[in-house]
């Protein structure tokens, strides 16, 4: 606040001593009447305030918000380009991410990487993270309390890095991003809006390695998607 405030004062003290130099007719500096009203723009203009996701990551700090923090060896903020364009966003880690501390390292983890390079991006262009961040005993699926207590933190992550696309992989994280009860296969294949941001749900990369011949339905989302990226860009 102090930083704001000391910001405002300083644009007031150049505006007042343009206008004065104006008045006295002096002349090499900039002291038109259009640029003192972009001026006094400025001053009305909020300053926005920048959270990164290094700040989310200290609130959630040891999180013990959910019963899921007794099992849990490492919490899976998320992983990848603070600056994506394009956010993945899994269901909740499983025994592999929840030893290594990241996001989609098994086999599921592996399929995504490729379906990544399908798209021609690398998993260092985008960002990596999941509905939940610590692993539900036995792999099972979260609880809504669960999901309650963790949403809040990737809202705010999907809110600082401001990506243009989100791909939502499995029914968990579609059903839970969208605030929908219909199953994935009615769910994806399209995009929503998501404040602002497009979201495309697809088949989860584990649902895919236990049902292959859904592969074909992905690669069409997938289409779509790489399709979007570069028209936007
Ligand atoms: N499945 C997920 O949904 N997320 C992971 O991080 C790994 C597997």
């Amino acid at each position: 606040m102090a930083t704001k405030q000391a910001i405002l004062d300083t644009i007031e003290q150049i505006q007042s001593s343009l206008e004065r130099m104006a008045a006295q007719g002096y002349r090499g500096f900039d002291c038109s009447r259009s640029s003192l009203e972009i001026l006094s723009g400025w001053t009305a203009q909020p300053l926005k305030a920048t959270v990164s996701l290094e700040d989310i990551q200290i609130d959630l700090g040891d999180c013990q918000r959910c019963r899921l923090a007794t099992g849990r060896k490492h919490i899976v903020f998320g992983k990848g380009n603070v600056a994506a364009r394009l956010v993945f966003v899994g269901e909740g880690p499983g025994f592999e991410e929840d030893q290594k501390g990241e996001p989609f390292v098994g086999a599921a983890g592996r399929l995504l990487t490729k379906i990544i390079e399908a798209i021609e991006l690398s998993r260092e262009q985008v960002y990596i993270c999941n509905i939940i961040k610590c692993r539900p005993p036995g792999n099972r699926n979260p609880e809504r309390d669960e999901i309650e207590s963790c949403l809040p933190f990737l809202e705010r992550q999907l809110a600082a890095i401001r990506p243009d696309f989100v791909c939502a992989l499995g029914k968990v994280a579609a059903q839970t991003l969208l605030k929908s009860d219909l199953p994935i296969s009615r769910l994806r294949g399209r995009f929503y809006d998501y404040n602002g941001m497009k979201i495309l749900p697809t088949y989860h990369p584990a649902y895919l390695l236990r049902n292959p011949e859904k592969k074909r339905e992905v690669w069409e989302d997938m289409k779509l998607l790489m399709k979007e990226y570069r028209y936007e860009n």
